[in-house]
């Protein structure tokens, strides 16, 4: 079993502000937001990186997205989705999320 918070987070023993849950993602909201919608989409399974995880179940990650974006009220505007990977990705957490982000204009390029 893993040890690593988002882990925790999967079974229940941090609690969250979920938005979203089903047999294969987790979706809630990230404890420190950097825009009016900010959530992080996770696989229930710990996959250490974008290195890591099988084709299948990165495209379920996808469609979640999609949903997700629809339900949050930023699919029409635009959002992004970051993925932090490794350490000059600055990756603090080490099992894969997608941060989903929207609400506000973006800025580019990322600091
Ligand atoms: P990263 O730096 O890409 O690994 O992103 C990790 C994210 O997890 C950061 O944006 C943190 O604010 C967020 N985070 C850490 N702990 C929690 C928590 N208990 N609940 C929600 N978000 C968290």
């Amino acid at each position: 079993m893993e040890d690593c918070i988002f882990c925790r987070i999967v079974r229940g023993e941090i609690p969250s502000d979920k938005v979203y849950e089903d047999d294969r993602v987790l979706a809630f909201r990230d404890i420190e937001p950097q825009a009016p919608i900010h959530v992080l989409l996770v696989p229930k399974t710990h996959y250490a990186s974008i290195m890591d995880i099988d084709s299948d179940t990165f495209g379920y990650m996808q469609t979640i997205t999609r949903k997700l974006a629809s339900e949050l009220g930023i699919a029409e505007k635009g959002f992004r989705v970051v993925i932090n990977t490794g350490e000059d990705g600055q990756q603090s957490v080490k099992h894969l999320h997608f941060h989903i982000l929207g609400g506000r204009s973006m800025q580019w390029p990322p600091g």
